[in-house]
Formats: C-alpha cells, sequence, structure tokens
C-alpha cells in the first residue's frame, strides 16, 4: 500500500483545474469539451490518443461488416477489404486526434499517469495538482478460466481487426456483441466459424425470445453456434488448435478468438492510495464524483455502466455540465446495437431485468413476418419486443432482431427515454410499408393487453428473476434511478439560454 500524499503540490508541479487520466472516447471528449468551456486542462494517453473506438474497435469492425454484407459479386476482396480497413483507421496514427485536443487547448501528455494523492496526479517524471481528476482508462479484455489458454496463442478483438490473415476455422469464444460481429465478419469471408457462449442463447442481454431468434438468423447465416457449454480446455496440436467443450465435444480450428467480456483498466492508477477499489468506480450515478469524493470522476468504460462510444460521450457531457457548473445533466437511456446481418439492438429494460429490478411489467412481441415490408423484399423473420410497467402504462424496454433494427432503435429510444405510455404511443401513425411497422404491431398489442384487466398470462416471475440476479442493493439503485426517469419533466425544454459563465477557476490547494 503507498502512502497517501496529502502534501500540496510541489515546486516544479503544474496546477491545473482539469486532469484527464486516458484520452479514449470518454476522455477525449470530455477534455476537449472543458477546454473549450475555458479550463485549463491536461490530458495523459499512454496509447493512442482517441482509444481503442477508431482504431482497433467499432470504426474497424463497421468498416469490415460492410464489406460483408455486400453481395459476393459486389463485396471488395478480403485483402481489399483489409486495406480499406487500415486506411479508416489512419494506419493507427493517432496526430488527427492529438491535433483535435491542442487545438482545442488541452495540454497532451502521451504516458502512463497515476494518481499520487488527493488531486494530484503523476507521469512522466511530473507531478499535476489538479481541482477534478477524471478517470477515462477504458477496460481491458477478460480472459476466461480455460485449462491451457495462458499456453497457446489466441487472438483478442483487437489482434482480429489489426491482422491481416483469413482463418481457415475459426473459433470465437463468446457470444456478445464482439463475438457475434466478428463472427460475421469471418463466416462472410468464408472461414468456418464455431460460436461458443455459455448462456443458452448469443446475445444473451435481449428479451430472451428475440435473443432466440437472432442465436436462430446466425445460425442460418452458417455460423456454428453452440450455445450452453463451456469451453473447458485448449491446447496446440500439429499446428492447430484442439478444444474440450464441457458436454465432451472435441473442437479443431486453426484460430481462437476470445471476446468473453472485459474489465476496468484500474491497474497501477493509484486508487490504492485513496482507499479505493473496483467497487467505488462501477458503483453510484456515472454522473456523480465517485467514492465518497468532490473531486474525482470515472467515465467510459471503465465505470463499466454503458460500454459504448455513445455511453462515453454522453458520460462525458455529463460530467463537463457538472464541472463547469452547468449541471445536472443526466445520461438518457442506453441504445445497444449489434452490427451483424441481420442487427440486433436494445434500449431500457428487457422484462427479465425488469423483474429483477423488483418492477412489475409485461412484455409483448411481434415478428417481422406480420408486417407487408418482409414480403416484398424478402427479409429475414426477425423479432422484436416491448417492455410496458404495468402501473403506468410507461413503454420502458425494447429489443430486436431482423433487417434495420439498428435504425429502429433510435424511435423506440426516444419512446422508452421519455416513458411514453402505451396509450399516448398507440396513435402514432408509421407508413406503409416500412420496417417501423413492426412497432406499430407492437403498440398495438401492449395496448390490447393493457385494456385486458386480466393481463392475458401471468408472468413467471421467479424463472424470469433467476436470468438477470440482482442483490438488495441493486435492486434498489434501479429502482431509485426509474423514480429520477419519472421525476425527469418529459416536456418541451426550456429554450433559455443556459448561463456560460465558467466558475470561479482557482485550483485550491492539493492538500
Ligand atoms: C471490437 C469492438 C467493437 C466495438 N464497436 C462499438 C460500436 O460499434 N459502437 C459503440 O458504441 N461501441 C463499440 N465498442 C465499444 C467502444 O469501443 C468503447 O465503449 C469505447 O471506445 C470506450 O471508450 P473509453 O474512452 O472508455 O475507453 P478507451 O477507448 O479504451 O480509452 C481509454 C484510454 O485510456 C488509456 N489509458 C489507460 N490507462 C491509462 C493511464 N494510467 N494513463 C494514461 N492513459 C491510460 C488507454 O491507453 C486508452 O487509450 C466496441 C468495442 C470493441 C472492442
Amino acid at each position: 500500500m503507498h502512502a497517501i500524499s496529502s502534501t500540496a503540490a510541489s515546486d516544479g508541479d503544474r496546477t491545473v483545474d482539469v486532469a484527464v487520466i486516458g484520452l479514449g472516447s470518454a476522455g477525449e471528449a470530455a477534455a476537449r469539451s472543458l477546454a473549450k468551456a475555458g479550463l485549463d486542462v491536461v490530458g495523459f494517453e499512454s496509447g493512442r490518443v482517441g482509444g481503442e473506438c477508431p482504431f482497433v474497435a467499432c470504426m474497424p469492425s463497421k468498416a469490415m461488416l460492410h464489406d460483408a454484407h455486400r453481395s459476393p459479386a459486389e463485396r471488395r476482396s478480403w485483402p481489399d477489404a483489409v486495406a480499406r480497413r487500415d486506411e479508416i483507421v489512419d494506419h493507427l496514427d493517432d496526430s488527427d486526434h492529438v491535433d483535435g485536443l491542442v487545438d482545442a487547448g488541452v495540454e497532451v501528455v502521451r504516458a502512463r499517469a497515476e494518481i499520487v494523492g488527493r488531486r494530484l496526479v503523476a507521469a512522466d517524471g511530473r507531478r499535476w495538482s489538479a481541482r477534478h481528476v477524471v478517470v477515462a482508462t477504458g477496460a481491458s479484455p477478460v480472459m476466461p478460466p480455460v485449462d491451457g489458454l495462458d499456453s497457446i496463442p489466441y487472438w483478442t478483438s483487437e489482434d482480429a481487426l489489426t491482422s491481416n490473415e483469413l482463418p481457415e476455422r475459426l473459433l470465437i469464444l463468446g457470444g456478445g456483441a464482439i463475438g457475434c460481429e466478428l463472427a460475421d465478419v469471418y463466416r462472410s469471408y468464408g472461414s468456418h466459424v464455431t460460436l461458443v457462449e455459455a448462456a443458452d442463447r448469443l446475445l444473451d442481454e435481449l428479451d430472451t425470445p428475440v435473443a432466440d431468434r437472432y442465436t436462430e438468423l446466425m445460425a442460418d447465416r452458417g455460423i456454428e453456434v453452440l450455445a450452453g457449454v463451456e469451453l473447458e480446455s485448449v491446447e496446440r496440436r500439429d499446428g492447430e488448435i484442439i478444444g474440450r467443450l464441457s458436454d465432451g465435444a472435441m473442437l479443431r480450428h486453426t484460430h481462437l478468438l476470445v471476446a468473453t467480456g472485459t474489465t476496468p483498466r484500474l491497474e497501477g492508477l493509484g486508487l490504492d492510495r485513496l482507499q479505493l477499489d473496483q467497487g467505488a468506480i462501477t458503483s453510484g450515478a456515472p454522473t456523480r464524483p465517485i467514492g465518497g469524493t468532490d473531486w474525482l470522476w470515472a467515465i467510459g468504460d471503465v465505470n463499466d455502466r454503458s460500454p459504448y462510444t455513445h455511453g462515453a460521450n454522453a458520460e462525458a457531457r455529463a460530467i463537463v455540465a457538472e464541472i463547469v457548473g452547468h449541471g445536472p445533466r443526466p445520461v438518457g437511456v442506453m441504445p445497444h446495437c449489434v452490427f451483424t446481418s441481420p442487427p440486433a439492438a436494445t434500449v431500457g429494460s428487457t422484462l427479465e431485468r425488469a423483474v429483477a429490478d423488483g418492477i412489475d411489467a409485461y412484455r409483448v412481441e411481434a415478428d417481422y413476418a406480420e408486417v407487408a415490408r418482409t414480403t416484398t423484399d424478402e427479409l429475414v423473420d426477425g423479432k422484436v419486443a416491448l417492455t410496458v410497467e404495468r402501473t403506468t402504462g410507461a413503454i420502458i424496454g425494447f429489443s430486436g432482431a431482423g433487417p434495420a433494427v439498428d435504425e429502429l432503435v433510435a424511435a423506440a429510444t426516444i419512446l422508452v427515454h421519455t416513458r411514453t405510455t402505451v396509450e399516448a404511443a398507440a396513435d402514432i401513425v408509421f407508413a406503409f410499408p416500412t420496417i417501423s411497422e413492426v412497432l406499430d404491431v407492437l403498440l398495438s398489442r401492449a395496448l390490447d393487453r393493457r385494456s385486458e384487466q386480466a393481463d392475458g398470462e401471468p408472468v413467471d416471475t421467479e424463472s424470469l428473476r433467476e436470468r438477470v440476479p440482482r442483490s438488495p442493493e441493486e435492486v434498489e439503485e434501479a429502482q431509485e434511478a426509474i423514480a429520477a426517469l419519472n421525476d425527469v419533466p418529459h416536456a418541451v425544454p426550456d429554450q433559455t439560454v443556459p448561463d456560460q459563465t465558467v466558475p470561479d477557476q482557482a485550483v485550491p490547494d492539493a492538500g
């Protein structure tokens, strides 16, 4: 355990308003906005400024998916698709991101930073005393406990998105968004892809019937989906990767990609000096200072709340509003898309999560086959679901798997964000023949279900609760969050221009 530094900044230290540790999507957005608001900001980055999204995550994966989804006749060759991907990621050159920050007035320090005391950050042999410190260090891939994994070569998503290799037989461990997107890319380009997922279905965070349909649709794409089993051990034999599953089956592949989730990147950050642990970062509202302080903030993937680029940006916006004195600015409900063919998307609560959070809710479902566009355009039969809070009639969640659902989710996000009731939404008109008519089907069904006093089939709360285990504290936190949403005025906001004055920027003693 390191000693807590309680000394004021010493000679040679620089004092700033805000020190931002990690300049990925979250840190970059926060640092830029804070500097533009007139604050004195230093940002530290030990890797690429811009973080993972533009270089090794969102952008290259979406570029590869774009090519993968074209018809075989129109599709670029693998080498051409990889070359285009590398151009889109600027060949991993982050200078545009650095220039953008420097132009906004941020001091960019290319070094690993650590917190060495209260409001005190050190990097590269120097120290900065800061009125606020923002931790935006992202998350690292989690390695699952598979026997032999540490002694064989395997890919992470970053390796997959920087490699030029097209595997002959690819084993992907993890059926979440990243595993599914990369499975779709490599399968489209001819690899034999096996996707192993411990849960009973891919994208288990979606409403169960939607995740089940998505799992079938991915299998229809030619991906070998093995759900409800675990990879127990792996070894390398004769240049191949041999895997053994929990049901005893053996697998033979040329490559292994591990995509089993992430954990907050906190190593060496110095939180222990403040007597804080990971729980301090991942609990509480992402828009408030952490660990009972009034100066330490954690945004982006590191807080494990909304691990998306738009989540990072929304949290950055919210804490900037707090720091410059324009807060509070809550973070809205968070949509999540998986850009496979067909895509999947979700926003708000699933019925499983609502029940786990102690909310009295019901769900309605609709199939794409129920709308004309599916026939005219020969679309695959996707599925959508809507979750409704029974007491208020508010729409609290949507999940879907099917064509264009990654765009459709924007309409659902508006309904969930504004807690529109089924009664109010049922009169919304959707154009014929569009895919959005599946929302019309859902809303009519939700209205019918609401008017049936008996509410149709009873919800089996016990089995739903088992799907999303929750501690009593988590239930309490979820209910508070819902109560807060109910308090947000959803009428047209006040149009008056906010006060742009930057509050007192004096930096107090670091002690
Ligand atoms: C394959 C893949 C595809 C994805 N696709 C999408 C998508 O389509 N849409 C979407 O919304 N999200 C997507 N995501 C998620 C998205 O990339 C992340 O949510 C987002 O980039 C998180 O930003 P961040 O700033 O929190 O973290 P990061 O981008 O990881 O940035 C953190 C930065 O902190 C730096 N750092 C860490 N410790 C220190 C330290 N002590 N000192 C200095 N610097 C430090 C790191 O070097 C890093 O650059 C995808 C992720 C992956 C892996």
